[in-house]
């Protein structure tokens, strides 16, 4: 349905250990997420199912990884989607995305063999932003759709259904989101801290050829306030600046430089949105 496609993601495994830093976030995720590994114990005890996690926090910070990181330690089929995805100039057609989306998760897990299926959904303060005064009739109901959906969730049927939801500006959801039985299990991101960064930066590092003289200890003092997206760029700018010099290792000066890129960037980003 709609000219839109969804992009369906059925890339590689992705696990926690390729996450660098926010430790606190995925202990809490993996907490949650036993509880939808560990379902026939928790419904014997008529624990009510988990059918909603948001992740809340800035943007690059790893909300997708840790929704992707998810989907394979429950061993569930992954399925993304964006917020932006479900606006539409005409009534109805939002709605029947959501609705479209929570069939192809059900129908893709089925044919994978999979018992459950992770629903990715990003920016989901676009369909799930305060209502005000009845004015956007189109986003109501898609937003409906999506309360529907959820409420349809059973723990006991499967393939259950994990949705998870991502945001950076929390304050701005509908309360009707975050009920009970909704998105009632919130966790946050943070912008990572030296340790993280390096960690990062050493994730990143893995495929490339660095100098003997390299100290992704120092990049990570000098990349203050950056995120793991922006840590993943510096890497890679690294590599173009090597590149560029035709050197066959990054050395530091081509990491100092690419700090500097993406802090420019930034700032360029910032400007023109203004
Ligand atoms: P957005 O809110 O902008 O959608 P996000 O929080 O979902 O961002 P991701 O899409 O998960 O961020 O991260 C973007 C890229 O940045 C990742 O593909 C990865 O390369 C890198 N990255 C971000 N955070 C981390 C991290 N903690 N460890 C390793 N890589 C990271």
């Amino acid at each position: 349905s709609g000219s839109k496609r969804r992009k369906v993601s059925d890339s590689m495994p992705f696990s926690f250990e390729q996450i660098g830093g926010q430790e606190r976030a995925k202990q809490e995720l993996i907490e949650a997420l036993d509880f939808l590994v560990r379902h026939e114990e928790l419904s014997k005890l008529g624990i009510r199912p988990l059918k909603g996690i948001l992740l809340t926090g800035p943007p690059g910070t790893g909300k997708t990884l840790m929704a992707k990181a998810a989907a394979q330690y429950t061993d569930s089929i992954y399925l993304a989607a964006s917020g932006s995805e479900f606006v539409e100039m005409y009534v109805g057609v939002g709605a029947g995305r959501i609705r479209d989306l929570f069939k192809e998760a059900r129908t893709k897990a089925k044919k994978a063999g999979k018992e459950s299926a992770v629903i990715f959904i990003d920016e989901i303060e676009v369909i799930g932003g305060k209502r005000d005064g009845g004015q956007h009739r189109e986003y109501d109901q898609t937003l409906n759709q999506l309360l529907t959906e959820m409420d349809g969730i059973h723990a006991d049927t499967a393939p259950r259904l994990l949705i998870i939801a991502a945001t950076n500006r929390k304050e701005m959801l509908d309360s009707a989101l975050l009920r009970p039985g909704r998105f009632d299990r919130h966790i946050g991101v943070e912008l990572p801290d030296k340790k993280a960064r390096y960690q990062i930066l050493n994730i990143h590092a893995a495929n490339k050829p660095l100098a003997d003289t390299v100290e992704l200890e120092k990049v990570a003092a000098e990349s203050f306030g950056f995120s793991g997206a922006q840590l993943e760029s510096v890497m890679n700018e690294g590599a173009i600046y090597a590149m560029r010099e035709q050197s066959e290792v990054i050395e530091e000066q081509h990491l100092a430089m690419a700090i500097d890129k993406v802090m420019m960037g930034e700032k360029t980003d910032r400007e023109a949105t203004k």
